[in-house]
């Protein structure tokens, strides 16, 4: 098992008397600011005129655009989208960045596929809490924290790796637990997640299960609840006590037809499958072929996205959860998830 860091192993003097430049205040990027500067700390936001400008401003703090904040920062946190990091990381804050600063992510994509390629005199580290920065503002609030991931790059100051921790525990993620991971397992494993699993497999399984119902003839509008709406239910037994309290709250007959034909629906074909995927995202060519797509402004994206909008699941559940308004409000509030 991997070592879990808590508050109390976690000296916060690496951290104290530095300013922190918070880049981007979406979602992760206001949970961090806001939670530093509850923490105590020193903390500026850099980011362009907009939306987010105006709710940093609203929510009390030092606004500046990027290259200003990153200037007068020692700790400079990058929470833009990680397909507009390059530009603004090349643009913005590479040219601001001095001696012993530390460059912070809280994903590793650019920086383990070489889109962002730190000069060597300073720490580059990674914090990356594993849940949606509304959750991280809520749990912080509440006294309590969403665990995170850091992982040490580069290790220009020697305090590189103390400096994370730190970082971790003024975002509150040390209440829940800190884990040590490398910016090779945070990426790669996080991609490989969201395809094959959380958003690629299970998006594809849905629809695959919606088809085939309605191809043999049963109504559109069962089909959904069977293969989508009550997935939630399922999906929150799972969160809270694995796929055994799950399959302890489910009837003895559903459990013995998961057991039945599991392992046909998601059987060997589809774990080497997997395994391309997997390989895929190691080597570098999902990487390569995800950068180009938004180099030529995304026209495989867009157009998949428009075919999606008009699946045939997607329209009868339209019509479905309007007659569900607990639903909708609840979608609402819970839409940020942590694939991120
Ligand atoms: P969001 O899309 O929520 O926020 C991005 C922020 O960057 C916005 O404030 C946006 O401002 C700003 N921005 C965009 N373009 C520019 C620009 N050119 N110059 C200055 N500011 C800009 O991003 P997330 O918080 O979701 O993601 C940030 C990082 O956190 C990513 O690396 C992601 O992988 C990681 N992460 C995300 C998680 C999540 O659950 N969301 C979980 C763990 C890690 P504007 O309003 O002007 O567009
Ligand atoms: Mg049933
Ligand atoms: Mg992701």
């Amino acid at each position: 098992m991997a070592k879990v860091y808590y508050e109390n192993e976690i000296s916060k003097e690496v951290l104290q008397n530095k300013k922190i430049a918070v880049v981007g205040y979406g979602s992760q990027g206001h949970a961090h600011a806001l939670n530093l500067k509850d923490s105590g700390y020193d903390v500026v936001i850099g980011i362009r005129e907009g939306k987010s400008f105006d709710q940093a401003v609203q929510d009390g703090f030092e606004v500046y655009p990027v290259s200003e904040a990153v200037r007068a920062a020692d700790v400079v946190m990058v929470l833009l989208p990680d397909e507009r990091q390059p530009e603004v990381y090349k643009n913005e804050i590479l040219p601001e960045l001095t001696a012993g600063n530390a460059l912070v992510f809280a994903h590793g994509f650019n920086v383990h596929y070489h889109q962002v390629v730190p000069p060597e005199n300073v720490d580059v580290f990674l914090v990356a809490p594993k849940g949606p920065g509304h959750l991280v503002r809520r749990t912080y609030e509440a006294g309590e924290g969403v665990p995170a991931l850091f992982a040490v790059y580069q290790d220009a100051t020697g305090t590189a790796r103390e400096t994370a921790l730190a970082y971790a525990e003024g975002i509150g993620a040390a209440r829940a637990g800190v884990l040590e991971t490398s910016f090779q397992e945070e990426t790669e494993t996080d991609l490989f997640g969201e395809q094959a699993v959380l958003c690629g497999g299970l998006t594809s399984l849905v629809k695959a299960g919606f088809e085939t119902l309605t191809e043999a003839g049963y109504q559109p509008e069962v089909a959904y609840f069977e293969c989508l709406h009550e997935l939630k239910l399922i999906v929150d037994l799972m969160y809270e006590g694995g796929l055994e309290g799950m399959r302890y709250s489910i009837s003895d007959t559903a459990q013995w037809g998961d057991f039945q034909s599991g392992p046909r629906i998601i059987n060997g074909a589809v774990k080497e499958s997997m395994k391309e995927v997997l390989n895929e995202v190691q080597n570098g060519v999902f990487a390569k072929n995800w950068i180009l797509e938004n180099q030529a402004n995304r026209p495989v994206f867009h157009s998949v996205n428009e075919k999606e909008k008009n699946h045939p699941i997607e329209k009868v559940g339209r019509e479905l959860r309007e007659m569900m308004p607990f639903v909708k409000a609840k979608q609402k509030k819970e839409a940020v998830v942590s694939a991120n």
